[in-house]
């Protein structure tokens, strides 16, 4: 028979002990033996307004980690939209299955299905393994759908705008580190240069920074690399480099207890989400090793200003206008954390939590 310590670790993997870990409200899974769907909506708060986040697909190795990245993934949704300023809440989805072999018209309408089922209670968009064309076919099922091509009235790809936010948020690193926002020569180590990454890299050659690159795609690293002129590295080489920035742009939990003490930066600034694997652990971990982290939720948050702004009347100035001040909001992260001598993931979530919470008391009459 199990003891009392094993129940609990057993009860804590559960799906309910996972949703209460996390304080989600609503999870919802989706399945469809037609179309092979097999998704899952996390709905982590709505206190804000309706849960917004992108469906990522991916080829999860177990059902249990596109669990766990659901439920992390909405949270730090929650948190983004809050520090953002923005009055929605945090959501996301995932689809499991490869994006380049199973997406077809039939799942991404069948996915449309499931979100409209929700009736505005959580608005989906891009994410990794999605694109702009995708959002199409997933607005034919429902009007709760994001990151439409501008033809459609929408805001097109968020990705240059995630990108610009998360370049912001690098510059205000170097701002704080090296007293000065210039990343000229500096050199930039970014994993993953997809959508978000790519557009990164072309902001940075744009600056004269030494650009390092790698991606699991070879095709993709190679075209970046040659027209950006940056250094190709192997995908383990990269925790190792001597470099000034290290910008994680691929998927999250590249910040672990196997790669935190290699790392060599002065800062990390990258445009992934949930970059740290524990945000308690790594967050100070990274601290004690004197590295800068420009927390992920707040300085990748251009993506969703730019769908934001969608909801309430695309104007493309205005959300390249909002993502700016990324800038500003992470240097006052970084002081908040040196007045309370608390790290800066920390301070970012404390700031976060605050807004939730005084907003959630306006709301307490009808
Ligand atoms: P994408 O799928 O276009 O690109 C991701 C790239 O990272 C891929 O080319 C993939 O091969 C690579 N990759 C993944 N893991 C890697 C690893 N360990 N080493 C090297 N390469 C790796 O996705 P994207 O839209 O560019 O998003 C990238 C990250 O930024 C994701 O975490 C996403 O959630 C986050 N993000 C994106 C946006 C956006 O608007 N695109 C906005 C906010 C946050």
């Amino acid at each position: 028979m199990a003891g009392l310590n094993e129940m609990e670790a057993e009860q804590d993997k559960s799906v309910f002990g996972q949703i209460a870990e996390y304080n989600h409200e609503k999870l919802v899974f989706c399945h469809d033996q037609d179309t092979g769907l097999k998704a899952i909506i996390a709905i982590h708060n709505t206190v804000l307004g309706p849960a917004i986040g992108g469906a990522r697909m991916w080829s999860y190795a177990s059902e249990a980690e596109a669990l766990e990245d659901v439920l992390r993934l909405s949270r730090g949704m929650t948190y983004k939209a809050a520090i953002s300023g923005l009055n929605l809440g945090g959501g996301k989805a995932v689809i499991i299955g490869d994006a380049q072999k199973d997406k077809n018209e039939a799942l991404l309408r069948k996915f449309g299905r499931f979100v409209k089922n929700l009736n505005g209670a959580y608005i989906t968009a891009e994410d990794v393994g999605m694109t702009t064309k995708d959002m199409e076919y997933i607005r034919m099922e429902t009007e709760h759908v994001v990151g439409l091509p501008e033809a459609m009235g929408g805001g097109g790809d968020p990705s240059p705008v995630a990108a610009y936010g998360t370049y912001m948020g690098m510059k205000a690193a170097a701002k704080k580190a090296y007293g000065s926002d210039s990343l000229q020569g500096k050199k930039v180590a970014v994993q993953g240069v997809g959508q978000a990454g790519g557009f990164l890299v072309e902001l940075l050659a744009k600056e004269n920074a030494q650009v390092y690159v790698t991606d699991i795609y070879e095709d993709r690293l190679r075209e970046v690399a040659s027209k950006y002129k940056a250094k190709v590295v192997g995908m383990e080489e990269v925790y190792d480099l001597d470099v000034n920035i290290y910008a994680p742009c691929g998927l999250g939990g590249t910040i672990n207890d196997h790669t935190v003490g290699r790392l060599k930066c002065d800062i990390v600034a990258g445009s992934a989400n949930n970059q740290l694997r524990n945000d308690h652990e790594h967050g100070a971990a990274l601290a004690e090793r004197n590295i800068l982290y420009a927390p992920d939720f707040l300085i990748n948050a251009g993506g969703l200003i730019n769908v934001y702004s969608e909801l309430i009347g695309y104007n493309r100035e205005r959300a390249y206008a909002q993502t700016e001040k990324i800038y500003s909001y992470t240097l006052d992260i970084f002081d908040l954390a040196e007045q309370e001598s608390i790290n800066t993931q920390a301070a970012a979530t404390r700031m976060a939590e605050k807004r939730i919470q005084s907003i959630s008391k306006v709301r307490s009459t009808y």
